[in-house]
């Protein structure tokens, strides 16, 4: 007993509450928005061992799709040295599916809900998570939000255990064939106004799972989505970043985190 107290006080302070004021910062191995250099005439070649889903393409000009990225250091080797880098930058989520595509530097982050729904959800946000066949990285990241670190709870977002209580779902996995149903159905259990918040590059677009016989690669083609949020999994910042835009309360925050 006294042995945890005595850990404790070591273990001090550790509640980010200065967020989202002030981001805390990451460590260097932290692989967060990529940034294109589309000045260099070199195009990537595609090469189908590294970027398996198609993340990068070489078209006039080059693009890389956020939604089909796995943050993986594989697909910056396709590219010559300099042209694909990850920056430090935890801002990922989009209301638009189009918005995951990036052609350099810039995103455009996830819109605020109108601002009636946004009366009835600013203060107090219910949401049902589901699996719908995640490998459960982004469950565990999810999961994250709630411990003391990042503490979900004091901004007013909350899981709940059934959907009826919800105002929306957040759903990781790329949707196998045995989900649908489910999915389906709890979808239809949540009351309107509903929100619907795609976690992960599985639930976006299948992720590593894409094109598999038993799954639908991502969550859009079955329910409408809000709010995309990509990575492989994502930062718990990348999906609490995502939610306090939805809910209206980053949107003028415009901070260079690179
Ligand atoms: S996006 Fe990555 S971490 Fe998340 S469920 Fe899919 S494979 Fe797992």
């Amino acid at each position: 007993m006294w042995g945890i107290i005595i850990n404790r006080f070591k273990q001090g302070f550790r509640t980010t509450l200065s967020y989202p004021k002030e981001v805390p910062s990451f460590p260097q191995r932290f692989r967060g928005k990529p940034v294109l250099n589309n000045t260099a005439d070199t195009p990537c070649p595609i090469n189908k061992s590294k970027d398996p889903l198609g993340a990068v393409a070489s078209g006039k000009k080059l693009t890389l799709d956020m939604g089909k990225c796995l943050f993986n250091e594989d697909l910056k080797a396709i590219c010559p040295k300099g042209i694909l880098t990850y920056s430090q930058d935890h801002r990922l989520a989009v209301s638009k599916k189009k918005d995951l595509i990036l052609q350099g530097e810039e995103v455009k982050l996830a819109r605020a809900l109108n601002e009636k729904t946004r009366k009835i959800f600013g203060r107090s946000l219910k949401l049902r998570e589901v699996c719908a066949g995640s490998c459960s990285g982004c469950d565990a990241e999810i999961q994250a939000m709630g411990n003391i670190v990042f503490d979900l709870s004091r901004f007013g977002i909350q899981f709940v255990a059934s959907p009826r209580h919800a105002d929306g779902l957040m759903i990781t996995g790329p949707v196998t064939k045995n989900m649908e149903l489910a999915l389906k159905k709890t979808y239809e259990a949540v009351p309107h106004p509903k929100i619907v918040i795609a976690v992960g590059a599985c639930a976006i677009n299948g992720g590593p799972f894409q094109g598999g016989r038993d799954v639908h690669d991502g969550v859009d083609g079955l329910i409408p989505v809000d709010l995309y949020i990509p990575g492989c999994p994502p930062h718990p910042l990348t999906i609490l970043d995502g939610l306090l835009r939805l809910l209206g309360k980053l949107e003028n925050k415009e901070n260079n985190f690179r």
